[in-house]
């Protein structure tokens, strides 16, 4: 059964740590180098395609900044 993930970063929450970015098995997730978050950090943002919903990231995450949604692919 194949599963397809995507993530929201909390711009309140993030510190631009990039432990998620290090945690991610698929290796989707990057910095924001073109934005600051009000708090001065480049936040976490997923750049490719990929994410299967694992929440790696959101267990690592010391803010709890990362929510993971994930969609259960039904075979035809
Ligand atoms: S681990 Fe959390 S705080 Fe660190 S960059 Fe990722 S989302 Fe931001
Ligand atoms: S849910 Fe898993 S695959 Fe998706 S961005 Fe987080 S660590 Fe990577």
């Amino acid at each position: 059964m194949a599963a397809i993930g995507w993530i929201e970063v909390s711009d309140v929450y993030c510190k631009g740590c990039e432990l998620c970015v290090t945690a991610c098995p698929q290796a989707v997730i990057s910095l924001d180098m073109e934005r600051l978050t009000h708090k001065g950090f480049h936040p976490a943002k997923i750049v490719k395609e990929g994410c299967t919903g694992c929440a790696i990231c959101a267990v690592v995450c010391p803010d709890s900044a990362i929510t993971v949604y994930r969609e259960i692919i039904k075979a035809s």
